[in-house]
């Protein structure tokens, strides 16, 4: 059995909200999937650890908001790489109480659902949950962002020679001489990587791991430089 199989499903990235009183959550999800059309239902896969879990559990409801390809890491990042125990995944955002009362976030969006649960399905890490479409709502037509793409290009794991790195990065300059090497984020496998920079916060293409500034931060997880590794 080859499970490398699995990576070629495709899921789309989205933001899954709900509330726990005056409470919201929200957290990065790839498994939201339509059902059926009449009516029309949706599902999605939550971790039970999750602070969001336990908000969709409380109210009945769950909202996805639908990321596009043009979203910066850092959005990604703030969702998904953060507990909502700890932060306050909101702040600073463009976000809406849905008609349900789940958040549904305006920013880096293309469109947004809210459901209302049906049925809790128990998957063993994960409940599925299946919800009623009660509100849904089209923001803009910019591209919905693929789990694929976010993977490869977005987090930087895509090697130089696949096509769709080249395809996805047309306007980087090529690396100075002599290319310096990459780094790993070890909490959540960021690369940097020299040749690219990080765009998202105003890194030029060809600045090295070592002149980043002393207080940048992983553009995914927000890790510090020294939870970096050199990559050989
Ligand atoms: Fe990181």
């Amino acid at each position: 059995m080859n499970t490398k199989a699995l990576y070629k499903l495709t899921y789309g990235l989205h933001v899954v909200g709900s509330f726990k009183g005056d409470k919201i959550n929200a957290q990065i999800a790839n498994t939201v999937i339509q059902i059926t059309s009449e009516p029309a239902t949706v599902a999605v896969s939550i971790n039970k650890k999750n602070l969001t879990h336990e908000y969709i559990q409380a109210s009945g409801v769950f909202s996805a908001s639908i990321i596009t390809n043009e979203a910066p890491l850092s959005f990604i990042g703030q969702f998904g790489f953060k507990s909502g125990r700890d932060t306050d995944k909101f702040a600073g955002m463009n976000y809406k109480k849905g008609a349900t009362g789940a958040p549904v976030v305006l920013d880096n969006c293309n469109a947004y659902l809210e459901a209302r649960v049906l049925q809790s399905v128990d998957a063993g890490t994960h409940t599925i949950f299946i919800g009623q479409l009660v509100e849904a709502e089209v923001l803009n037509e910019t591209p919905s962002m693929t789990y694929e793409y976010y993977q490869q290009v977005k987090r930087g794991t895509t090697p130089k020679s696949a096509p769709s790195y080249q395809e996805a990065k047309p306007a980087v300059s090529p690396p100075v001489s002599p290319p310096s090497p990459k780094y790993k984020c070890e909490v959540c496998g960021y690369i940097y990587d020299p040749a690219v920079g990080d765009p998202d916060s105003g890194i030029k293409p060809g600045t090295s791991f070592e002149d980043l500034p002393a207080d940048w931060t992983c553009p995914v997880c927000g890790a510090e430089k020294s939870q970096f590794k050199k990559l050989d």
